[in-house]
């Protein structure tokens, strides 16, 4: 049988980064595909407390959204609101769930988190508000260090997020490359580096051992 190289190399860089991650005070979980993160996702979160979501394709792949869903879980969901003043009011709730479920666009070497985000509802949940984050990530989303993540994440990711949502207006779609642009569909408001954590585990980083997410 071949020997996967892609996954061996992932999981000694995975041990590598959880040591820079610990310092920095995230909570590190390596799963080795995205199955046994629902299921250590769904382990760590209490069923009796309320949980938020938004912002990841990655999560809603996981089918861990179903699986809070199916065990009665008191989910803050903006997909089940019926109109636009209803959507904002759960995106306001969810910033006070128990625990919020995302993900991470890119992570430099030496653990530093970079998000790139439009409304700014996950940044939000990411810094402050839930008492617990869990978010899921591939180990194809460690760039290098924090310069070449930031640009990984402008010039690769936030295009491909703004295919995925059709946005075309912007000159990402009209030229295939980020224009830095100010346009009103623009997606790439506010742009966060998380360096540490304050409050040690509140951030719980589930790395992948497999290619998933944009
Ligand atoms: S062109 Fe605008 S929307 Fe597209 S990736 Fe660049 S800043 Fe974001």
């Amino acid at each position: 049988m071949m020997k996967n190289y892609v996954k061996d190399r992932y999981e000694l860089a995975a041990q590598t980064l959880s040591k820079k991650l610990e310092r920095r005070n995230f909570e590190v979980i390596i799963c080795q595909d995205l199955e046994a993160a629902k299921k250590s996702a769904l382990r760590m979160i209490a069923s009796d407390k309320t949980v938020g979501f938004g912002g990841s394709i990655t999560v809603e792949k996981s089918g861990l959204i179903e699986a809070l869903y199916q065990r009665g879980q008191q989910m803050i969901d903006r997909e089940k609101t019926e109109t636009p003043e209803e959507r904002h009011r759960v995106m306001k709730q969810a910033l006070t769930a128990d625990y919020f479920l995302t993900s991470i666009n890119g992570i430099s070497e030496d653990g530093q988190l970079v998000n790139v985000d439009s409304v700014g509802n996950r940044v939000a949940a990411l810094t402050y508000g839930p008492d617990k984050v869990l978010a899921f990530v591939s180990m194809r989303k460690v760039y290098g260090d924090v310069e070449t993540t930031l640009e990984m994440v402008r010039k690769n990711t936030a295009p491909l997020n703004a295919h995925r949502l059709g946005l075309e207006k912007t000159p990402c779609i009209k030229k295939g490359n980020c224009g830095d642009c100010l346009q009103p569909e623009c997606i790439c408001n506010t742009i966060v580096i998380t360096r540490r954590s304050m409050v040690k585990n509140r951030l719980a980083i589930f790395l992948l051992l497999e290619d998933v997410g944009l």
